[in-house]
């Protein structure tokens, strides 16, 4: 793509990283086909191409005008358009400027919003302060919407159907194999995840143990900035990065660590983003590459580990939804489908597995109805395949699921932990008569 930055313009850092991005762009268009947006919409300006040219357009222009700001916005940040791409446009990194210099725009009503959820959801108190507040005002979503006050009732139909449990669960920093261990990691705990599903660590934990991993969860770790990146709130997206690298960093002075692992796959891009990230800050440069280089999604650890064979198999049929932050962010796609082969589970493939599910952060609170098109639109085409449960790696996609699912859904993580010894999740208690442990099939097989 053809640039006009004059020489003053290019001396600003921030356009010449832009600069060199979109000329990587040949305007060829293959993005389009695979875009959320744009298929739902067939707007060019909602596609990865049209808000490449809006991008150029302002920061050539110096100025953020009401379209620019209104279809980046639309923008859901999955990353199909990068795993379509074949120039190797960086399109999440070129998004991420944009959104910076936007937020510096914005009215106070959305400066406001943006405020209000940056401040709640990564801090694990102040999320179940608003849970409570969210199930006591759930009747009140109609008269949100009627007063045009689309994310309060966005927000109020992903409050729970019961108030929050204020009771924290007991946080070990240290959780060790029973013999000595193969491999010692990092578990970032997370923070909206540990409030909504606290099982899904627990899972973990237990699956990593049983694999004879010993487990490092730091107290100092925080939230990993993913939200506040994505909120272009730049500056503390940087100090959560650093908080969580200096954490590591303490456990890294009691013994090496082979991984550092996250179980919600928006955290685990946003973690192999933080050498980039914080790729200028001289004192976490060097760092945050390392712990960058290190980071692993649950499924690729457990998938290089090897895992354990299944004390049980299913007959469960499970319909895998790859979130786009770990089929996209990360590149992380045949890992969990082949970890739920192994464990016994029979994995259906959803029809149009590429097109996000509508969560993508805060994105179900913000763009609510192109968030609810894109959730009816995936349980369509899960419920094609008929599945008995639903898997996925991201709270958020299980969140934005669930509400719409007849059909379990639950962590993949889960499956696995339960598959080799763990108790069976919660939500598939009623499906528990499909499943066989291994050695009454081996006498079925002796007997015949
Ligand atoms: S596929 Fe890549 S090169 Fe082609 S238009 Fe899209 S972003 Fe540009
Ligand atoms: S990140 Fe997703 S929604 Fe945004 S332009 Fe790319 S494909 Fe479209």
């Amino acid at each position: 793509m053809h640039t006009n930055f004059s020489h003053e313009q290019l001396q600003d850092p921030t356009i010449a990283r832009a600069d060199a991005m979109l000329k990587r762009c040949v305007h060829c268009g293959f993005c389009t086909a695979t875009c959320p947006t744009y298929v739902l919409l067939g707007d060019e300006r909602d596609s990865p191409r049209g808000r490449i040219y809006l991008i150029k357009e302002m920061f050539e222009q110096g100025k953020v005008s009401a379209p620019v700001s209104y279809h980046i916005d639309r923008c859901l940040s999955c990353l199909s358009c990068m795993t379509t791409c074949p120039s190797g446009v960086d399109y999440m990194h070129l998004v991420d400027l944009a959104r910076i210099r936007i937020d510096h725009k914005r009215s106070s009503a959305q400066k406001t919003t943006r405020w209000l959820l940056a401040k709640t959801l990564p801090s694990p108190a102040r999320f179940r302060i608003a849970l409570l507040f969210g199930w006591l005002a759930r009747p009140f979503r109609g008269l949100l919407s009627a007063l045009g006050m689309k994310t309060g009732a966005a927000a109020l139909a992903l409050a729970p159907s019961r108030p929050p449990s204020f009771k924290t669960p007991k946080r070990e920093s240290l959780v060790r194999p029973a013999g000595a261990p193969v491999k010692r990691v990092a578990l970032l705990r997370g923070c909206v995840q540990d409030v909504l599903e606290p099982s899904i660590n627990q899972a973990a934990i237990r699956l990593l143990r049983r694999h004879g991993v010993e487990v490092v969860m730091p107290s100092e770790e925080a939230c990993c900035g993913a939200l506040q990146h994505q909120l272009g709130r730049e500056g503390e997206a940087h100090k959560a990065a650093r908080r969580n690298v200096d954490a590591w960093s303490s456990a890294l002075r009691e013994g090496p660590l082979d991984a550092i692992l996250t179980t919600a796959s928006g955290c685990g891009t946003m973690i192999k983003d933080y050498g980039h990230l914080l790729a200028r800050d001289r004192g976490y440069a060097e760092r945050a590459t390392d712990m960058s280089r290190i980071a692993r999604d649950i499924s690729e650890f457990i998938y290089e580990l090897g895992l354990l064979p299944p004390l049980a198999w299913t007959s469960l049929r499970v319909a895998y939804h790859s979130a786009c932050s770990l089929e996209h962010g990360q590149q992380v796609g045949p890992e969990p489908r082949s970890l739920l082969s192994q464990a016994g589970f029979t994995v259906l493939e959803v029809p149009e597995g590429h097109i996000c599910c509508g969560s993508a952060g805060t994105y179900n609170m913000l763009q609510p109805e192109l968030s609810g098109q894109l959730r009816d639109r995936k349980l369509k085409n899960i419920a094609s395949v008929k599945p008995d449960l639903i898997a996925t790696g991201n709270i958020g996609c299980m969140t934005q699921l669930q509400r719409g699912s007849a059909v379990p859904v639950v962590h993949t993580v889960e499956l696995l932990d339960w598959a080799t010894g763990g108790p069976c999740p919660k939500p598939l208690e009623k499906l528990k008569d499909k499943v066989h442990p291994i050695q009454s099939l081996m006498e079925l097989a002796g007997a015949r």
